[in-house]
């Protein structure tokens, strides 16, 4: 067994985590007050996990002082990893809890301001495809020009029908230079991830592992300079892979890809960065040195 110690000692991003769910189990349990029966567990798939949120996390999070909380568990469970750089998603939804667009921001530089000398947060303005598009429209463009968040994602369910809707956010968020992230190709294939990319002029992608099956799509990453922020225990958790050896992570970075290496949600699967990092060198999959490599490059 690889010592977890090491890569907790060793300086690091997790540029996938959705800060609502970016706790551990053991920091949100006391918190929320109450257990998820049979928890954590290997999931069918994000439906699955998508009904857990809905009947136990989603009720519990109603006013400002619970967004507060939950994105403050989640940094600090980051900091006690080695996290140094976090692009920690702050879901748009939460302008609801916090009574408007004003207090959301206001909050968010607050916890900034409080974690900066422990680690460099770097806030993330995450979109959800379900979330309701007109709230989306009014709020997002004034969010993006508040200047505090250095990148946007996009998640939900991974299909194409909708996109253009948010067309014009990714335009204004390259305009004003906040990097562009999206999650495709964590179930879709590998063309999907290709013609995201290219609609939205992503610079990151959230997951991209469908990218493995197909050498061109892989090349394309590869010419455009793109980095994949891969999740290995929620994939696994989630039933996108079989297991971690068999992770399509190693031809990733075989074929020259830029990958990390991130948690997504550290409350539903169980293993942070380092964890996770010990994982892939206790299945075979990379060496040490490799990892301690992925991860200095993941910095730079
Ligand atoms: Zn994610």
């Amino acid at each position: 067994m690889t010592a977890v110690s090491e890569f907790i000692s060793h300086p690091k991003i997790d540029a996938h985590n959705h800060l609502n769910l970016g706790m551990r189990y053991a920091s949100y349990v006391p918190w929320a007050g109450f257990y998820i029966p049979n928890f954590p567990r290997v999931l069918s798939g994000l439906p699955e996990m998508h009904e857990i949120i809905a009947q136990y996390t989603r009720p519990r999070c109603v006013d400002e002082k619970d967004v507060q909380d939950l994105i403050s568990l989640a940094i600090k469970d980051a900091i006690a990893d080695g996290v140094t750089v976090l692009e920690g998603s702050i879901d748009i939804g939460f302008v609801n809890q916090c009574g408007g667009i004003d207090p959301l921001l206001k909050l968010v530089e607050k916890i900034h301001s409080k974690f900066s000398s422990e680690i460099n947060f770097k806030p993330e303005l995450g979109m959800g495809k379900t979330f309701g598009i007109e709230k989306i429209q009014t709020w997002a463009p004034v969010l993006l020009e508040s200047g505090l968040f250095k990148s946007i994602d996009l998640y939900g369910p991974e299909i194409e029908d909708g996109i253009e809707e948010f067309k014009n956010i990714y335009e204004l968020a390259g305009k004003l230079g906040i990097k562009r992230k999206a999650h495709v190709g964590e179930f879709s294939d590998a063309n999907s991830i290709r013609r995201l990319v290219e609609y939205f002029e992503l610079e990151d992608v959230q997951h991209g592992i469908g990218a493995a099956k197909d050498d061109s799509v892989m090349q394309f990453l590869l010419d455009r300079n793109i980095t994949l922020h891969v999740c290995p225990a929620s994939n696994v958790m989630l039933s996108a892979v079989p297991s971690l050896d068999k992770h399509p992570i190693r031809k990733l970075y075989d074929a020259g890809l830029k990958v990390t290496i991130a948690t997504d949600d550290l409350l539903f699967f169980n293993k942070s960065v380092s964890e996770q990092c010990a994982d892939l060198v206790d299945v075979g999959m990379f060496t040490k040195e490799e990892i301690f490599s992925l991860m200095d490059k993941s910095l730079a």
